[in-house]
């Protein structure tokens, strides 16, 4: 892989996901931007480690970086929060429970683009999505299942992304993801055609 062969990742970890063990001091924000593995690159870095008290500071870190911002939404219990708070798209752990299906639709009201992370790892149903959610293949959980069973059903009602749900720099790769939407037949929706030049606009600007 070369830099900035991937059209965009979206999925990735900074030292703001405080309380994952993986993460470790020297993986910021400067550190992915100067990496630039991918041509768009979003950081998502888990709502619940840090939204209480760096909102606003990781906003305009990330900005400040041309990095896009996201967050990984851990279910239910932190929807009304996340979808409270202004960010260019919400990855989320959907389980197999009611809550978490009507969180999607939550977060979909926000306008911004929802990617459904990981369905294989979390035993998302699918079936039980709205076909505007973005469906997420990454490099960390697509292997753990056989991804011909779990998505081909689906490849044609959902629009998908492809993402490293990199926990350390070295695991910003796609490789296994990428093999998996090929033989799929999957083409990567990007997420620039998703946000339109209007979010991207005031997303940059700031205004919330
Ligand atoms: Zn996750
Ligand atoms: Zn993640």
């Amino acid at each position: 892989m070369q830099n900035g062969t991937y059209p965009q990742d979206l999925h990735i970890h900074t030292i703001y996901s405080r309380d994952d063990s993986a993460v470790v001091p020297a993986q910021t924000p400067e550190l992915i931007a100067r990496v630039r593995h991918a041509e768009l690159i979003g950081i998502s870095d888990h709502f619940e480690h840090f939204a209480d008290n760096e909102y606003d500071h990781y906003v305009h870190h990330l900005r400040a970086l041309d990095l896009l911002v996201g967050t990984e939404v851990d279910g239910a219990p932190s929807v009304g929060f996340a979808a409270s708070l202004a960010f260019d798209y919400y990855i989320y752990h959907c389980r197999d429970r009611a809550e978490d299906y009507r969180g999607v639709e939550r977060l979909l009201a926000t306008g911004r683009p929802v990617i459904i992370a990981h369905p294989n790892a979390l035993d998302t149903k699918l079936d039980c999505l709205p076909p505007e959610c973005l469906v997420e293949i990454n490099n960390r959980y697509i292997w753990r299942c056989d991804w011909m069973q779990f998505y081909a059903p689906f490849t044609h009602r959902f629009r998908f992304v492809i993402s490293s749900d990199a926990h350390q720099p070295q695991w910003l790769g796609q490789s296994v993801a990428r093999r998996a939407a090929l033989e799929l037949g999957i083409e990567e929706s990007l997420l620039v055609n998703e946000l339109g030049k209007v979010a991207v606009t005031d997303a940059r600007t700031g205004d919330q």
